[in-house]
């Protein structure tokens, strides 16, 4: 094994003093491939308060060590004193890799990290395992998840960022052990944006839904007319992964086999192709009507009734009848 950079990392992302879902996912994927090559799991957690009581919890998850950065300026995410944060750790121990969720931060973090030590990343990574003395390969998707590439960093640490939703959250184990360190990273750059006010928003939990409607990228430019038609009909809003992944919908809605499925008694599809990933999260639907103006998409195969027509022009029409007749 190669000594002088040891150890898979992973970044702990917080939000609302908890760390998110799609860390503690990536923080199992990098457990199993630490064990694979004999390494140890290091968990990178940064805030301004005491952070052991989550230290504590990426432990049950699979860390062997957790190293915190206590900073007032590390409170809330900020690019600048983040990377700063993490690019001195990493100068200091040499990780052999450092996983990050491809969440907004996640990605941000990472590229920024990237650029500046001069490091591979491989970005929004689905499949991810080791070879040799611990060399990562990373499986990213191209042309709309057509195929897959399988790339390789060729610095060290080498660094990936891991699609949410792909791999499992591990079970936490409440009797496993491990460090915690706190770091100091000496003083760091002040950030570059204030928070003045938190709002948190809370989100339907659409897996349950009667009745749906579901937006796709052929209605991109007009979701609020989609989540108004679901309004006044009283139904669910979903969205297909790409309207998520581009930040335009939240993340707990996007339907599929990497977000939630759904078994309504009724789905309206608007533009979205049926790609098999979509689909499978849907198929448990009683009736699909979809919406799409290509008449050669596959998602009319699942659709017991299709309408075969722009959505720009046929939602707005939807609404105004709707309008129509609760007057
Ligand atoms: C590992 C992996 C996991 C994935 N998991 C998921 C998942 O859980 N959920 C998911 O949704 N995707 C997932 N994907 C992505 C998936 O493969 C597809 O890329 C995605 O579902 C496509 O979304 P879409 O149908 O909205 O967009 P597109 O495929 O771009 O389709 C847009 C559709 O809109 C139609 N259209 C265009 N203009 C109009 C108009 N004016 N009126 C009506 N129709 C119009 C087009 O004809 C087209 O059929 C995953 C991919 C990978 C690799």
């Amino acid at each position: 094994m190669n000594l002088e950079y040891k150890n898979v990392w992973v970044f702990l992302e917080r939000r609302r003093e908890e760390i998110i879902e799609s860390s503690l996912e990536v923080l199992g994927k990098a457990r199993e491939l630490a064990d694979k090559y004999g390494d140890k799991v290091a968990g990178v957690l940064m805030g301004a308060g005491n952070l052991d009581k989550l230290a504590e919890t990426a432990i049950t998850y699979g860390a062997d060590i957790v190293y915190t950065i206590q900073d007032d300026v590390l409170q809330d995410y900020s690019t600048i004193p983040y990377s700063e944060a993490l690019s001195r750790m990493i100068i200091r121990y040499k990780p052999n890799i450092i996983l990050y969720p491809a969440t907004r931060n996640g990605r941000d973090l990472a590229g920024r990290v990237s650029a500046k030590l001069n490091l591979g990343l491989s970005a929004n990574t689905v499949w991810l395992d080791i070879v040799g003395d611990g060399v990562l390969l990373a499986g990213v998707p191209g042309f709309g998840g057509g195929i897959m590439a399988v790339t390789k960093c060729l610095t060290k640490p080498q660094m990936a960022t891991v699609r949410p939703g792909v791999f499992p959250k591990p079970q936490p184990n409440p009797t496993r052990t491990g460090r915690i360190e706190r770091i100091d990273v000496g003083k760091l750059p002040e950030p570059q944006v204030k928070t003045i006010e938190r709002v948190f928003y809370t989100v339907e939990d659409i897996s349950k839904a009667e009745a749906i409607v579901i937006a796709g990228m052929g209605i991109r430019e007009n979701i609020e007319a989609v989540k108004k038609l679901a309004e006044k009909l009283n139904w669910a809003f979903g969205a297909t992964r790409p309207l998520s992944d581009e930040g335009l919908v939240p993340r707990d809605i996007f339907v599929g086999a990497t977000g939630k499925t759904v078994r309504p008694k009724i789905a309206l599809i608007v533009g979205a192709s049926g790609a098999a990933h979509f689909i499978s999260g849907v198929a448990g639907a009683e009736k699909i009507i979809s919406i799409n103006i290509d008449p050669e998409a596959p998602i009319h195969s699942y659709s017991d009734y299709s309408i075969v027509g722009d959505a720009y022009k046929i939602i707005p029409k939807l609404l105004e009848k709707l309008e129509a007749e609760a007057k």
